[in-house]
Order: structure tokens, then C-alpha cells, then sequence
């Protein structure tokens, strides 16, 4: 009836409150997360923000200081490890040197001979390592052995799949390959996730929602285009991404002064008087040929630039904003009908729609 709670909409994991203490040092305060079933989530931040933390509270590693813990609407917060029904990566691929790949895989599996081993092949196809029973760890590369990893970890088909940096031992190519792997087989299994990266590109590239935490609190949740596109704190906006910041004033609405410049913002703005920190990504900077005039155009001096793969960031400066310096990024045909050339200038326009204020923060 409609009273009943829908078990199927409950959420995989809902971490409500969730404080952790170290004697006097808080390495998590109030967290909040809620995971829906089938969901792939990265916890995202700096060192020592308290990502790592979180994931182990979750898995049951470590014990809570207070807040609870749910899996599938079940209070997990006091229950040991292996009752709370998840599969582990850790970042090094802790395997046991000793047993085969097929014994690493069984190793929490119960059952019958036969219907292990099968259940054994099914995980090996699974992560492409078809074949590989007999093997042992240190005949395998660090990606094969995380697949081998991860095969264990999804062994016993597991309500919740915790990653903790799985993919950071890896070289680049393996890792940038593996990730997509990874992503895939999640998605095909529909297994809930939660992974622990302190790599922005692959947070953006694999979760379908980040957690960005910084101190040991969540600054902003969201999905990836979310947390690139419209950060809600100063912080995020500087964690993920590149960016150019000005120091600025509110004049009034609709306007920031930004050193002795006048620019009009779309956003809705703080008090008149107000400072704060305004970011504009250097992909939404526009570059023209011809002057065309507009609001928040001017003249810019180019500089530096690099050529970096699927676009080229040009280093500019703008005489007349206070030789302001700004970053631009811009595809290699956008480049080619700019014709630059050193020292002569370029009509440059910072989007009004483009740009942020985040105020300053109360100290
Ligand atoms: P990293 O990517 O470096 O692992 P992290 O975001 O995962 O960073 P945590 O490992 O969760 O960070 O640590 C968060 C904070 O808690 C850090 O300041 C760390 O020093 C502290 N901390 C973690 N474990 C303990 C412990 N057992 N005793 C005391 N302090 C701890």
C-alpha cells in the first residue's frame, strides 16, 4: 500500500551525520551522503580531507564517533565487517602471494567444489582474464592484478562495491584503461559503488555523482557536470578544473569592479560593497579576430601558448583591465583564424553569464 515503504527506492547507502574523531583531531564532521542503488560514487578531494576515512567507516574498519550508518534502509553503524554485505579494492592489490588467482577469487566463497569453480571462471570472464586460474600474483601486471582484485571483490555479488584509490598504483595508460573497464562492468552489473580518488579527471570521468570534501566535510555533491559547471563553493571551483580568479567588489546590481574595471555579471550578486573572488573558466574566455566591442570586452596581449592535445591555452594579459592575466583556452582551429601574433593585440570578451562571485568567507 502506499504506506509502505518501496524497497526497491531505498536508498543502497545513506551515511546520516557521520562524525569521526582522532583523540582531539576531527577528521570528519557531519557528513551527509545518500547513494541510490545501481549508482557509481566518487569521494573527490585533497590529501587528508578524510575521503579515505569515510570509506572505511562505511566498510566497517573503523568505528564511528557518531552519525549512522544504512545499507538497503538496514542500521549497519555497530556491525562487524563481514556482515554488512560489500566487496573491497584497496589501492595496493592485496592479494594473498601464496594461493593461485582462483583460490585468491573463492577465498569467501562457500558452496560446492564445482559451483565454486565455475562461479570462479564466470568472475575471471567477467574482467577479462579468461583462463587465468592457475596463475599466481607475481606472475600478473599491477592492472591484472587488480582485475584479479576486483573479480574477488565482486565474488560473492555483493549489495555495495567499495574502491579505495584502485586505480592509483597504475601507470597512466593502464589506469586510463582500466577505468573505463571498470565503469563498464559496473554499470553492466548494476552494483552500487563508492570510489575513493584524489584524481579530479577520473572522479569527473567515472562516478555519476562526485562527493567533494574538503576538511573533513562535504563542500558540494553532485553529478560531474554539476561540480565543473556550476561549483557552489570557492573551493570546488578552484579543486576541479582550471580556472582564473580576480579579486572583486559589488557596485551595484548586475556589476563588479575588478581592480579599476567595470564588468557586468549575470549572476545575482552579494550586498554593493560586498568582496569576494570571481572564476571564469578559461575555455569560456572568448578570442576574436576583428574587434567587435561589447560589454566586458578589451584588448589582450597574448603570451605563452601551449599546445596541450584537443585544445591550446593561451596566456594573455589585458593593458588596459591593469594587465590583468588571463587564461584561454581555445580549439586548434579557433587558433588558426585568430592569427596571433606576439605583441599585437587581441580583442578578448569574459562572458557576463560566465562569470562567478563567491563571496568572501567570514573569517
Ligand atoms: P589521502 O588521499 O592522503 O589518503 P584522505 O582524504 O583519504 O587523504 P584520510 O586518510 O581519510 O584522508 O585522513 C583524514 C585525516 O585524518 C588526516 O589528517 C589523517 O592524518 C587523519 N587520520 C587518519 N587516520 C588516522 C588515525 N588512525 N589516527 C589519527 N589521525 C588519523
Amino acid at each position: 500500500g502506499a504506506l509502505c515503504a518501496d524497497a526497491s527506492r531505498e536508498p543502497a547507502l545513506a551515511v546520516v551525520g557521520l562524525h569521526k574523531r582522532y583523540g582531539e583531531f576531527t577528521a570528519l564532521s557531519a557528513v551527509d551522503l545518500t547513494v541510490a542503488p545501481g549508482e557509481f560514487v566518487c569521494l573527490l578531494g585533497p590529501s587528508g580531507c578524510g575521503k579515505t576515512t569515510l570509506l572505511r567507516l562505511i566498510a566497517g574498519l573503523e568505528a564511528v564517533s557518531g552519525g549512522r550508518i544504512l545499507m538497503r534502509g538496514r542500521d549497519v553503524t555497530r556491525l562487524p565487517p563481514m556482515r554488512r554485505d560489500y566487496g573491497i579494492v584497496f589501492q595496493s592489490y592485496a592479494l594473498f602471494p601464496n594461493l593461485s588467482v582462483a583460490e585468491n577469487i573463492a577465498y569467501g566463497l562457500s558452496g560446492r567444489r564445482e559451483h565454486r569453480a565455475r562461479r570462479v571462471a564466470e568472475l575471471l570472464a567477467l574482467v577479462g582474464l579468461d583462463g587465468a586460474e592457475r596463475k599466481f600474483p607475481a606472475q600478473l601486471s599491477g592492472g591484472q592484478q587488480q582485475r584479479v582484485a576486483l573479480a574477488r571483490a565482486l565474488a560473492t555479488n555483493p549489495g555495495l562495491l567499495l574502491l579505495d584509490e584502485p586505480l592509483s598504483a597504475l601507470d597512466a595508460r593502464v589506469r586510463e584503461h582500466l577505468r573505463r573497464e571498470i565503469k563498464d562492468l559496473q554499470a553492466r552489473l548494476g552494483v552500487t559503488t563508492v570510489m575513493v580518488t584524489h584524481d579530479q579527471e577520473e572522479a569527473l570521468a567515472m562516478a555519476d555523482r562526485v562527493v567533494v570534501m574538503s576538511r573533513g566535510r562535504v563542500e558540494q555533491i553532485g553529478t560531474p557536470g554539476e561540480i565543473y559547471g556550476q561549483p557552489r563553493t570557492a573551493f570546488v571551483a578552484d579543486f576541479i578544473g582550471r580556472a582564473n580568479w580576480f579579486e572583486a567588489t559589488v557596485r551595484r546590481h548586475g556589476e563588479i569592479a575588478v581592480d579599476r574595471v567595470t564588468l557586468s555579471v549575470a549572476q545575482a550578486l552579494p550586498e554593493p560593497g560586498s568582496t569576494g573572488r570571481v572564476f571564469l573558466r578559461p575555455e569560456d574566455v572568448r578570442l576574436h579576430p576583428v574587434w567587435l566591442g561589447g560589454p566586458n570586452t578589451a584588448l589582450a596581449r597574448p603570451g605563452k601558448i601551449e599546445h596541450l592535445g584537443g585544445f591550446c591555452r593561451v596566456s594573455l594579459t589585458v593593458p588596459l583591465w591593469g594587465d590583468l592575466p588571463l587564461l584561454a583556452d581555445v580549439s586548434q582551429d579557433e587558433l588558426a583564424r585568430l592569427r596571433l601574433v606576439p605583441g599585437q593585440l587581441v580583442p578578448v570578451t569574459l562572458p557576463a553569464d560566465r562569470l562567478r562571485m563567491f563571496a568572501a568567507e567570514a573569517a
